[in-house]
């Protein structure tokens, strides 16, 4: 659990981006603060038969360049503050990928873990008919996020679809393919991480095909383990932890053995010819790449010294704290940031997008050559950016975003 507040730590990253790029005072608390904020109440009918009423937000960031763009997460711990700082992270990774797009996100305060369902999707129906007047492919376009999956798009797609009588599959991405979901959707955030590393190698001459560990096996721990042999030519995954511990195997753990194995035992933890190990002490191997891809915060000032990687990449949102951030930087490790590592999964929404548009559907192949090419080119933008300013690569990921959308909002006599 974060000790710190993810929207005060947002906006003073907002803030030296907007000192550094010497922009002026009205743009900088515009980009400061969301365009729009939802607040509502929604009445939703429990198996019961009883009425609960569950609390929600969505938050529509900035507009300036496309759409507003995010996940909505059901989860009982949400706050509006988390929720602004996500939104705010959702502009500043469209603009580093150069999408048309701007940045969102929502939450339902409610815990799915104990839902039918039916309740479930009661839940997700009443969302669309609190917001629908408010969403939509040119307005807001909701996507899957904790504890949301495509079986909730689907329902939130029905039932927008529904109310407005239109036929409408971009209003939610990360759909099931069979209502208009793209190809390469599931790889899409592990694939997008494993193309920003073996950039980062050939640009720090840096060996691929060393050792490797993840922390964290969901959806994007699972796909990066197995495209970073794939992507980069070899490489040896030597650990690896979920919420129920780490395992630690130093001749390296086969990923696509233990995709199977978690999905089969529920977790990482018994796989063959591996040891459990301390989950803090995976962090802190010496790897070529560790990758974070579980939860906020894990890399702080206790444990940054002790960090040995050569590249670190952010699979997870806010995985290290700003004093971590800073620590890591003197030492030399490079840290490719959340809002570059991990926008593989908005790129290949947004391509889901443009296939709803038009109503033709591409292949893997085509996905995964357009996925490839907006991460090559957001990474090099990002270097450059930090290169030429001598920054970290956060602070340029955060200058190449944060002028990018300020130009959009001049552009339009916003400020
Ligand atoms: P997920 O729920 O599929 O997987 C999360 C994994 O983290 C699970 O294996 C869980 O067991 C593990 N975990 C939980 N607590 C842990 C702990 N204390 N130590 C180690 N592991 C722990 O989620 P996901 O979709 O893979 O997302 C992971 C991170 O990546 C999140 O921060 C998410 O915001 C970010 N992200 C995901 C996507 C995407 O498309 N999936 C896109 C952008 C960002």
């Amino acid at each position: 659990m974060q000790s710190y507040n993810s929207f005060k730590v947002a906006q003073s990253q907002v803030e030296a981006a907007a000192k550094l790029l010497n922009l002026d005072q009205a743009t900088l608390d515009l980009l400061l603060w969301p365009q729009r904020e939802f607040t509502f109440t929604l009445p939703v009918t429990m198996d019961s038969g009883d009425i609960k009423i569950l609390h929600g937000h969505r938050i529509q960031h900035n507009f300036a360049r496309g759409p507003a763009k995010g996940g909505i997460r059901f989860h009982p711990d949400e706050t509006i503050d988390t929720v602004r700082a996500l939104a705010g992270w959702m502009t500043w990774k469209t603009a580093v990928a150069d999408l048309p797009l701007g940045g969102g996100k929502g939450c339902i305060i409610c815990d799915p873990r104990k839902m039918s369902q039916r309740e479930i999707e009661n839940t997700s129906r009443a969302y669309v008919r609190a917001l629908w007047r408010h969403i939509g492919v040119d307005q807001d376009i909701a996507a899957t996020d904790v504890y949301t999956n495509p079986q909730t798009m689907a329902w939130m797609l029905d039932e927008y679809e529904t109310i407005t009588g239109k036929h409408q599959p971009g209003v939610v991405t990360n759909k099931p393919l069979s209502l208009g979901g793209s190809e390469g959707r599931r790889n899409a955030t592990g694939r997008g991480g494993v193309v920003v590393v073996r950039e980062a190698c050939k640009t720090y001459g840096v060996d691929p095909t060393g050792n490797y560990a993840i922390q964290g096996f969901g959806n994007a721990g699972q796909r990066a383990a197995m495209l970073h042999r794939e992507l980069l030519g070899g490489g040896n995954l030597v650990a690896v932890s979920d919420s129920r511990g780490a395992i630690y195997n130093k001749d390296g753990l086969n990923p696509m053995e233990l995709v199977n194995h978690k999905l089969r035992t529920g977790s990482v933890l018994d796989f063959p010819e591996s040891e459990t190990i301390d989950p803090d002490s995976l962090l802190e191997l010496d790897v070529t790449v560790l990758y974070p891809a579980a939860l906020e915060n894990v890399i702080h000032f206790k444990n940054a010294d002790r960090i040995q990687a050569r590249i670190v990449c952010e699979l997870a949102n806010g995985p290290t704290s700003p004093q971590a951030d800073a620590a890591l930087f003197d030492r030399g490790i490079h840290v490719i940031p959340d809002i570059l590592a991990n926008a593989g999964g908005v790129t290949v929404s947004y391509l889901e997008m443009v296939q709803n548009r038009s109503s033709f559907y591409w292949n893997d192949a085509s996905i995964n050559k357009r996925l490839d090419a907006t991460m090559i080119t957001a990474y090099h933008a990002v270097h450059s950016a930090s290169q030429t300013r001598k920054v970290s690569p956060r602070m340029g990921a955060m200058l190449v975003a944060v002028s990018r959308v300020a130009e959009a909002c001049k552009l339009r006599g916003w400020v």
